[in-house]
């Protein structure tokens, strides 16, 4: 068998988006919210059943817009269990990352130590759907409400995610999603915000094309965070196999959960209760004093496996944060990095590869 990378990005038939582009070539208009954009856009606000999305160039300038776009600066309570766009964006947008412990199961944020982190500083929680696992969104919102706190998700992970049949992007001020090549759904790279209050339109709309509002008219200090029309054609393509993808994936991860299910060395992700998965990820954890997560990963990759450590090292641990927060006060969140694996998954995988990759672990 050959090698197995982690992840593979999604591509329609190449026929199909050949297709796609052509009429581009009729009108030469490629980029600045054409009618691809605008398209994707509607099939999104659909599939996601959500009234407002705005596209951006990628995830990452779409948290950082969301979080430029608060009234107040100050203090922003996080988990460093994330990739490195959630911090960074908080303190590009000129925050104060607060980093606050994970929950043990589902390794979002342990939303019993919130309270004890906030401050007259603290304006906002960016939660992180991780995996695409939920947060506890109903105990995060008392929270934010009791202490009038702005609530930005970063659900990178959260694609087609549901929790009591609402689309998991509905929960919050706003949402990020990412569209990046290793996502589920991608448009190569990009990102939306997704939120039901539509008064937040104008900023992000303005904020992503330099502040321009007419031919003559600027009324913002905006950057350039535009999602252009091969990049929209892509994810209008990729939305047509979405939902066979997903079901795809639901397979894998079902026969991942058999094959591993008798290992008590070994602790799979949990069901969530009243939420429907999206399978995104397959991350394990490595509980045991037989072998470590480290011995298992390079184990793996002798064999032509490729799995990843992700999240690791913690954004608390980065070089450039190092000095100014100390890991151990997340205990919990240091304990899954250096423990955690993902295992490959991605919608083309096949069941015998799920199978070879289980007969080596
Ligand atoms: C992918 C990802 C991002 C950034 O998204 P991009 O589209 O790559 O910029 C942010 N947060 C998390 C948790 C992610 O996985």
């Amino acid at each position: 068998m050959g090698p197995i990378n982690v992840i593979q990005a999604s591509l329609p038939p190449f026929e199909e988006y050949i297709e796609e582009i052509k009429s581009l070539w009729d009108s030469r208009i490629i980029t600045n919210m054409g009618v691809k954009h605008q398209r994707l856009e509607q099939e999104l606000c659909k599939y996601l059943d959500c009234s407002n999305v705005t596209l951006f160039s990628n995830g990452h300038l779409a948290l950082e817009t969301a979080l430029m776009g608060l009234e107040r600066k100050g203090e922003i309570i996080t988990t460093p269990f994330t990739f490195a766009s959630t911090p960074h964006a908080i303190v590009r947008a000129g925050h104060i990352p607060v980093f606050c412990d994970i929950d043990p199961i589902d390794y979002t944020i342990d939303v019993n130590k919130i309270e004890e982190l906030i401050t007259e500083k603290t304006c906002a929680i960016v939660p992180v759907h991780v995996y695409g696992h939920m947060c506890d969104v109903q105990k995060i919102q008392v929270i934010a409400d009791k202490y009038n706190l702005k609530v930005i998700y970063d659900a990178a992970h959260a694609f087609g995610v549901r929790y009591c049949g609402k689309s998991a992007v509905t929960f919050g001020d706003v949402s990020m999603i990412s569209f990046h090549a290793t996502k589920i759904f991608n448009t190569i790279e990009g990102g939306a915000l997704c939120y039901t209050n539509e008064k937040q339109f104008s900023y992000y709309y303005k904020a992503k094309n330099f502040g321009i509002t007419g031919t003559e008219t600027v009324e913002e200090v905006g950057g350039n965070a535009k999602l252009n029309e091969f990049q929209a054609a892509m994810g209008l393509c990729n939305l047509r196999y979405i939902d066979q993808n997903i079901e795809k994936r639901r397979l894998l991860v079902e026969r991942y959960r058999y094959n591993l299910k008798s290992r008590s060395d070994i602790k799979l992700p949990p069901v969530q209760e009243f939420v429907v998965s999206n399978y995104a990820y397959f991350p394990i954890l490595i509980d045991n004093s037989a072998f470590t997560r480290d011995q298992l990963y390079l184990e793996l990759k002798n064999h032509g496996v490729h799995t990843r450590k992700y999240f690791y090292p913690l954004a608390t641990d980065f070089g450039c944060y190092k000095k100014q927060y100390d890991s151990t006060n997340t205990s919990v969140a240091k304990y899954v990095a250096e423990h955690v694996l993902t295992l490959p998954l991605y919608a083309d995988l096949t069941l015998e590869q799920v199978d070879f990759i289980c007969s080596k672990i």
